[in-house]
This record gives C-alpha cells, sequence and structure tokens, in this order.
C-alpha cells in the first residue's frame, strides 16, 4: 500500500465519482476494503473511500426491498427487513460469510463489484432477479445483476463507476429461498459450492423457479435446463426426477466434477422434497 499517495472520504457518490474519474491519478473505491486490499494494483495511487456515503440502508421503497451499496454483511444479517424477505435468505446468506469481523467491515456493494468465485452474493442476487444501480459518466443506470458481469457493460466497478445499490423485486418477497455453502469449515472463504434455491408455487403448481450455482467460476449461472422443467409443472416424483436429471447436465456442462454434481443434486432434491 506504499503508492498510495491520496486517500478522500467524499460524502456524495457524485464527489466520489469525480474522485475515481479525476485523470490526475490512477483511482479506485474502496468500501469495507477486505478484497481491495489484498488485491490492490501497483499503479493505484489515489483510494476513494467510500464509508461517508449514505448508501449503508436495507429498506423497502414501493413493494421492491432496497440494499445500499455500502450496507455490511452484519447490517444485512441483523435487519428485520432482510429477514423478512424471502424466507429470510438474503439474512442467511450474510450470516455464512466469513467471521463477524469481516462481516463488520464487508459490503455487498465490494462483494459484487468484480466477479469473483468465493463470493456470496453474486449466486443470491442472480436467483432473485435482482436490479444494479450503478453510477457512471453518463448518469445513473438501473441494470439486471445478471447484466453487470457481462461485455456488454462497458463500464469497470470501483474504478470508472459506482454502485449505488442493489434492488430485489418485489415479487420474490413471498419465495420459498434456500442458500447453502458447501466448504470445508463454516469459516472457509473457499467454498466447494453455492448453491441459491428460490421456488413460487400456486395451487401446487410451479410459477418460478431459481437454481444459481456459485463457487464452480467467477460468475455464478443458473441451471436453467432444470429450472424449466419444473416450470409450470406440478411437484411429483417424474418431474423431480426429471428436473435432477437436467441439473446433473446444467453441472456437467459447467464441468463441476462428479464430486461437487452429487453435492449441488442432494442439496437441491433436499429442498424440492421438502416442497412437496
Ligand atoms: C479473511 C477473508 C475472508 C473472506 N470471506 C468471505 C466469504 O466467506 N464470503 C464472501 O463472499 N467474501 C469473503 N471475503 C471477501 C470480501 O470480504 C468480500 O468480497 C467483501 O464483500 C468485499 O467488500 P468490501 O466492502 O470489503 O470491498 P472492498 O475490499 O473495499 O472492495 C472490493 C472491490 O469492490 C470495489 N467496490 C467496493 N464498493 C464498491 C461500490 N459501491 N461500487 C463500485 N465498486 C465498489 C472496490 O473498488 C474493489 O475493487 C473474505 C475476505 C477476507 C479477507
Amino acid at each position: 500500500m506504499n503508492h498510495i499517495k491520496y486517500y478522500s472520504f467524499p460524502e456524495t457518490p457524485g464527489a466520489a465519482l469525480a474522485g475515481l474519474l479525476n485523470r490526475k491519478t490512477e483511482a479506485m473505491a474502496v468500501a469495507g476494503g477486505t478484497l481491495a486490499a489484498k488485491t490492490l494494483p501497483e499503479t493505484v495511487e489515489n483510494f476513494v473511500d467510500l464509508k461517508n456515503l449514505p448508501l449503508g440502508y436495507v429498506k423497502k421503497r414501493g413493494g421492491d426491498l432496497v440494499i445500499g451499496a455500502t450496507a455490511t454483511f452484519d447490517a444485512i444479517d441483523n435487519s428485520k427487513l432482510a429477514k423478512r424477505w424471502a424466507g429470510g435468505v438474503i439474512s442467511a446468506a450474510a450470516a455464512r460469510c466469513s467471521s463477524q469481523l469481516i462481516r463488520n467491515m464487508a459490503t455487498i456493494g465490494g462483494n459484487i463489484a468484480r466477479p469473483h468465485s468465493f463470493n456470496i452474493f453474486p449466486a443470491v442476487l442472480l436467483g432473485l432477479d435482482a436490479k444494479v444501480r450503478v453510477l457512471t459518466k453518463t448518469g445513473v443506470k438501473t441494470i439486471p445483476f445478471s447484466a453487470l458481469y457481462q461485455p456488454e457493460f462497458r463500464f469497470r466497478p470501483g474504478r470508472d463507476s459506482l454502485i449505488l445499490e442493489i434492488i430485489i423485486p418485489g415479487k420474490t418477497r413471498n419465495w420459498a429461498c434456500r442458500f447453502e455453502k458447501f466448504a470445508k469449515t463454516e469459516a472457509s472463504w473457499e467454498a466447494y459450492l453455492t448453491l441459491f434455491m428460490g421456488i413460487w408455487m400456486k395451487a401446487g403448481v410451479v410459477k418460478e423457479l431459481r437454481v444459481a450455482v456459485g463457487a464452480l467460476s467467477p460468475r455464478p449461472f443458473r441451471a436453467e435446463s432444470a429450472e424449466r422443467v419444473l416450470s409450470g409443472a406440478k411437484l411429483a416424483p417424474v418431474s423431480i426426477d426429471a428436473a435432477v436429471l437436467e441439473l446433473g447436465r446444467d453441472l456437467d456442462a459447467a464441468r463441476a466434477g462428479e464430486f461437487k454434481k452429487e453435492v449441488a443434486v442432494s442439496l437441491f432434491k433436499r429442498f424440492i422434497k421438502e416442497r412437496v
């Protein structure tokens, strides 16, 4: 960190973005600092600290749940609103991040700014059809979370743009969901597999199903073939078996390997069978 020459604490997102876009020095945003401090490029001379931005909230807006980018894992874990949303899956996922020390510092914005295999929130936000509000030099853009890591999104959050907040759509409020992190120990960051599963049923029929898989690659993916098999179907042994088969194929396509495939399939079966 010896090459850091400038350090600022802007109080508005606009001022923070201006600090990042300042052409005189190479700048980078820092929120909790838990990842930035470990992965700081040597060319960066200017830290733009986000801690004074008014983005630490978890609140409802319209029918949606909105989480500010600087909300910490601890704040999300303990938010009453998050605990009541989608069966508490967002809080439960936050609680699975490493140790209390890290949860006190690490923010959701820092967790999703760049793709990383072991980050918890990308799989959860992909599964919940979340949107992300990003401040860029051309204004505020609201994009689906799934677009954040696509090449078409030409910005580099933390370098030339800022994540402001994450919007979890109201339709997911009553979904039954589960987040599973399969790792050597509770506190281990390097999970073998993370899995988000969410389902919404009406009159015994599956209306929405999400299976989002993390930790196999920097970007999480949805097991869309498995989702398709059960969408619009009743949960019966035949349809469940067909979905399990498709999940296996989705995982093979992602080169999960036998062990992780077996783990994912049994976690999925357990989740689905609890709904029958
Ligand atoms: C010991 C240890 C254990 C860990 N365990 C886990 C774990 O179990 N699960 C897990 O998911 N992660 C884990 N992490 C990784 C890290 O703590 C998380 O990814 C955390 O959420 C990063 O957030 P931060 O606020 O500390 O980000 P920072 O380190 O401050 O920043 C990380 C990156 O995000 C960018 N950034 C930050 N905020 C914004 C924003 N609002 N807009 C745009 N860009 C932004 C920064 O420029 C930087 O590139 C662990 C880290 C350590 C050191």
